[in-house]
This record gives structure tokens, C-alpha cells and sequence, in this order.
């Protein structure tokens, strides 16, 4: 049996944890702050532990971080992380600073069994989920990568896989990012997590109510086109996700997220600018226009410019806030839609 990773546990149950090996509470406290807060992964560093309790830490458990493969910069600034798992897995995760701001883009799953026909990473299909630990210690790697005195300032999941599929662990993982005592204490307003549209996954992240932004990869305004380009749509269609987005619990001035991928002739008519108006009115919405990012032997384009600043013109003019996403890290295959790592033989 594997000894359990301390990265990924809560730090409550770092304090279940220091009470089992004949600590007290406040020791497990000391251990998660040491953790999550100053990001000090090594046992003979955390001075102000008692020997004995740090002996059988090392004995019983493990700190394990997913170990970077390469790092890869971009010309635009931004910084692609490559993480050999334990089982030499590989995701990635993506550092984007812009002015204040440092956002990490952030993996939950190897791969991702949704086949969406536009995202390079759906052609690789499901290789497994990843653990909280794996998913939180993506951002303790970021945050150790950057100069000292700064670290992550917000977080996107929008990296390889889809976060719903895999709801424990990436609750798991932002309750340890959102705790403001002993966790890593990021507001849960600058956490967004993105999905396909998983309807009863809304749903559950709503009840657990952790005040995440949600963002929907909608993509389509028919059924028709969205079931073409997300298989998805055929589980959950278009009358239905809306309806979900609907009822998902918004803070007083939240908005829920739209991104659309912009392809040539597919999605990017006039008419289907008037028809997202249409089907976002009385819905506190944001719509991120994104232009689609090319990937080998992929049959789509992106529009050109006029096309895409007319399509914009059009949702500003109804009304809805709508920002144009031109991607991060399309030189280093980092930009959305581009996550797709080799699977070790
Ligand atoms: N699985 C989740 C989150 C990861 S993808 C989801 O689908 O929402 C993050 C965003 O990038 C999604 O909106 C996705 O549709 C979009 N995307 C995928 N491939 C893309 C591409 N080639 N160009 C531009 N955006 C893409
Ligand atoms: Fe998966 Fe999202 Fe890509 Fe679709 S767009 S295949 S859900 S990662």
C-alpha cells in the first residue's frame, strides 16, 4: 500500500491525521499551514513540528507534487508547465501573467472522453481523472516557479479534461484552495471552472455551493450544430443545459461565463450572433469569444477578424458584456483547446 499524500488532504483532515499519530489538533493545523500557506513541502523544514511527530509523519505518509517535465515559455509571457504524474501520466497547466493578474490554467483529467470535434485534447480520449493532490499540486508547482513574492493570482479550469467529470477531487481540490485560514486562501471569486455541460454536475457543484464562477463552453446556438460539434449536446441539449444554467446559485452581481469557439463558417454568422442574444436574454451573462486555436490535420478555421469583431458588435449591441479571448501560448501549443501531451507507451 502506498503511504497517503498529505498534499490533497484538507486541513481538516490534517488534523484527523495529527490526533491518529498521538499529536494534538493544533499540530495538524501547523502542518497544513506549513503546507498550503507558506508552501513548504519538506518535513525537516517545518521547524516548529515536534521531532517525534515529524518522524512518524515520514514514516506513515508522503508529500508528493506532480514533478515538471519541461517547462515551456511563450513569447507572449506565458508559460506552459509539462507534469510527469506517478504513473508517467502527462498534463499540463498553463502560467498567464497580464499586468497584476498571474492566472494558472489548471488540468483535472489525463486526457478527456468528451470528443468535442474542435479541442485537440478530446481526440486523445479518457486516460484517467487526476487526484486533488494532483490537481492542487499543479498550483503549488506554479506558484513555487514564480519569482519570490508573487504567486497565482486566479485560476481557470480550462486545461486538459472536463472539471464535472471529475467532481470529488476538484471539490476537494478548491476547498483546500478557497480555505482562508489554513488552506491556500484564494476568494472563490477568482476561481472559474469550466464545462461542456454537464447538466447533474451543475447541478451538484451548485449544492455544494462554494461560490466558483461557472463558466459553459457553449459554442452553438441549434442543436443541430452544437450536437456536430459536441457529442455532448445529445445527453443534454441546448433547451435543457439552459435551463440548468438557469437555476445555478449566483452571488449578487456573479455571472455565469459563456465561451464560444469561433469557426469559420460553422458558428459564426450574423444569425447566430441575434440567436446567442437571443438565448442568453434574462440570464446574468459574459460571453468570451474565443477565435479557434489551429491544432494539426483539424478541419476548422478561424474566422478573420472582421468577422469576429462583427459577431461581438452584435451580442454589445443586445446588451451583453462580451470580450474577445485572444489566447495565451498558441506558439508553445498552450492555448485553449491545444493540451494534448504524448501517453507514455
Ligand atoms: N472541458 C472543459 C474545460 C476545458 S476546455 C470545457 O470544455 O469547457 C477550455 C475551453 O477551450 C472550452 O471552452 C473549450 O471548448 C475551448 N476550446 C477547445 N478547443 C479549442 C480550440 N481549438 N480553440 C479554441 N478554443 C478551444
Ligand atoms: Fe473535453 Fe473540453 Fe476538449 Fe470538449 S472542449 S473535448 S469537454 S476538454
Amino acid at each position: 500500500m502506498s503511504r497517503p499524500n498529505l498534499i490533497g488532504m484538507l486541513p481538516s483532515e490534517l488534523e484527523d491525521l495529527a490526533v491518529e499519530l498521538g499529536a494534538s489538533r493544533y499540530r495538524g493545523r501547523q502542518l497544513a499551514t506549513w503546507l498550503y500557506r507558506k508552501g513548504v513541502v519538506t518535513l525537516s523544514a517545518m521547524t516548529d513540528l515536534p521531532q517525534d511527530f515529524r518522524a512518524a509523519l515520514a514514516e506513515r505518509t508522503e508529500i508528493a507534487l506532480p514533478e515538471v517535465d519541461r517547462v515551456t515559455p511563450s513569447q507572449d509571457g506565458s508559460r506552459k508547465l509539462v507534469f510527469r504524474l506517478a504513473d508517467e501520466g502527462r498534463v499540463s497547466a498553463v502560467i498567464m501573467p497580464d499586468d497584476e493578474r498571474i492566472t494558472l490554467c489548471l488540468s483535472t483529467q489525463v486526457g478527456c472522453g468528451y470528443g468535442c470535434t474542435f479541442c485537440l485534447t478530446g481526440t486523445m480520449g479518457l486516460e484517467r481523472n487526476l487526484t486533488a493532490a494532483e490537481i492542487v499540486g499543479q498550483l503549488l508547482v506554479a506558484n513555487a516557479q514564480l519569482e519570490a513574492g508573487q504567486r497565482v493570482t486566479h485560476l481557470v479550469f480550462m486545461g486538459m479534461g472536463e472539471p464535472l467529470a471529475n467532481l470529488a477531487a476538484l471539490v476537494q481540490a478548491i476547498r483546500i484552495m478557497i480555505d482562508a485560514r489554513l488552506g491556500l486562501g484564494y476568494s472563490p471569486r477568482r476561481i472559474t471552472v469550466s464545462t461542456v455541460g454537464l447538466v447533474p454536475g451543475m447541478e451538484r457543484l451548485g449544492r455544494e455551493n462554494l461560490k466558483v464562477n461557472l463558466a459553459v463552453s457553449l459554442h452553438a446556438t441549434t442543436d443541430e450544430v452544437r450536437g456536430r460539434l459536441m457529442p455532448v449536446n445529445r445527453s443534454w441539449n441546448l433547451a435543457t443545459l439552459m435551463d440548468a444554467v438557469r437555476r445555478y446559485p449566483l452571488a449578487p452581481r456573479q455571472r455565469v461565463f459563456f465561451e464560444y469557439v469561433l469557426l469559420e463558417g460553422v458558428n459564426d454568422a450574423p444569425e447566430d450572433a441575434q440567436r446567442l442574444a437571443r438565448l442568453l436574454r434574462g440570464i446574468r451573462a459574459k460571453v468570451n469569444l474565443i477565435p479557434f486555436n489551429d491544432w494539426e490535420n483539424s478541419t476548422f478555421r478561424r474566422p478573420p477578424l472582421p468577422r469576429i469583431l462583427a459577431f461581438q458588435s452584435t451580442l454589445l449591441e443586445a446588451g451583453i458584456t462580451t470580450t474577445v479571448r485572444w489566447s495565451k501560448g498558441e506558439d508553445i501549443g498552450a492555448a485553449c483547446g491545444q493540451l494534448r501531451e504524448p501517453i507514455p507507451a
